[in-house]
């Protein structure tokens, strides 16, 4: 193959037009690399540390747990293998259950089936559509180790009404924060970042996540012993100082430095993309709060969202449905999402079982674009399309 040619097409300056010309289309996310991202990469490749040591890998771990508020971080290849990897590390497998929400990206749940064990699935409150409380309690048994609560859509699940729950029936608490990095709950009357709530919190880096690494993920905990037992497994069991010596079956889900490169140059932002995406949260109020049948996100008074994606509910005596709502944004060059699948709609988990909340949820739901580099000028055309639509 001609490189030469293959790379001549494509100089970076030829990325500047086509992004400006993508203006009239308005994607669901995308990532802002335009910090140190670059540069930090480009020191990886010219230093040719590129694998999984490296001074970016201590560098995020160290910046991240801070702002997190914990002790420790363990980096990893997905926010799916950092679920796998705290599960693992605190003993669930075969014969035990793990309680999740029913609406929530699969990952949560197949990461409880990785482990041997199972994943009972809870319905969701209508206020914050995170796991219900409440209804927890009903699916405790003998079995269960522990329930991952997941911050869906950057908004906190209620963990102040969670807490006592877990502590009661003595199970851990592991926060699926892949959605919410800086989204804060208030507990007895201090602020806390999620993942710093439970045992142990996890968090993707996935390209339309709040800070990416293209892939990655993390777990935070302020137990040593919890962080030491996540990097042995990390690193196919091995002991540290002892090579080749594997205590116990591991897995390789490192993350390399180049991923923490671009991480780091992320982190080094987030307050201004957390600002940026509450900005667009206030926008779509200011326009959409009047529009009848038109359900919108709400931020608990014990909680900040991060307002991930922007998402609403679409219902009567709104003129059309969800779907129909879509396929008109859709036609006006605007991308959006359906919600999630609840999970018991989904043939790996299918029961009989209702779960009233998530199957509304599921049907009315709309996740609107709420990249970072979305302008005021965006929100209004997004909004004019759903406000005209609605008569
Ligand atoms: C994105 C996501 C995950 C999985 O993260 P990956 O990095 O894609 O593996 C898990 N849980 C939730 C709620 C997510 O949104």
């Amino acid at each position: 193959m001609r490189r030469d040619i293959l790379y001549d097409k494509i100089p970076t300056s030829a990325f500047i037009p086509i992004m400006k010309k993508r203006r009239s289309f308005i994607p669901v996310s995308e990532p802002d690399l335009s910090g140190n991202e670059e540069k930090y990469l480009l020191s990886c490749v010219r230093s040719s540390w590129i694998s999984s040591k490296g001074e970016f890998i201590d560098s995020f771990e160290k910046s991240f747990a801070e702002f997190v508020g914990v002790k420790h971080c363990v980096l990893t290849s997905s926010g799916t293998s950092s679920l796998h990897l705290v599960l693992q590390a605190l003993g669930v497998g075969k014969g035990d259950e793990v309680i999740v929400p029913d609406l929530t990206f699969i990952a949560t749940a197949n990461t409880v089936w990785y482990t041997g064990a199972t994943p009972i699935l809870v319905d969701v409150e209508g206020a914050t559509w995170n796991i219900d409380p409440d209804k927890i309690v009903e699916k405790i048994t003998k079995k269960t180790k522990a329930i991952i609560v997941v911050h869906l859509y950057g908004h906190p699940a209620d963990m102040g009404r969670i807490l006592p729950i877990a502590r009661q029936h003595k199970l851990h608490i592991i926060e699926d924060a892949a959605e919410s990095h800086g989204a804060q709950v208030k507990t007895k009357k201090t602020w806390k970042k999620v993942g710093s709530i439970g045992q142990a919190g996890c968090f993707s880096f996935y390209g339309n996540k709040i800070i990416t690494t293209g892939e990655g993920g993390a777990v935070v905990t302020s137990n040593k012993k919890l962080a030491d037992s996540m990097r042995m497994l990390r690193d196919h069991g091995q002991l540290p100082g002892k090579r080749y010596y594997h205590e116990v079956i591991g897995f390789n889900y490192r993350m390399t430095n180049m991923q923490a490169a671009v991480g780091l140059a992320q982190l080094e932002r987030i307050e201004e993309f957390i600002n940026k995406k509450r900005q667009i949260a206030a926008w779509y109020t200011k326009y959409l709060k009047d529009v009848t049948g038109i359900t919108l996100p709400q931020e608990a008074s014990w909680a900040k969202s991060v307002y991930w994606i922007y998402s609403i509910l679409v219902h009567k005596p709104y003129e059309h449905t969800s779907k129909q709502l879509m396929e008109e944004l859709q036609k006006n060059r605007i991308d959006s999402r359906p919600f999630f699948y609840p999970l018991h709609m989904l043939p790996p988990y299918k029961t009989r079982e209702s779960f009233s909340v998530s199957n509304s949820l599921f049907q009315q739901g709309i996740s609107l674009p709420s990249g970072t580099s979305l302008t005021h000028i965006d929100i209004q055309r997004i909004t004019d399309v759903i406000i005209k639509h609605a008569s």
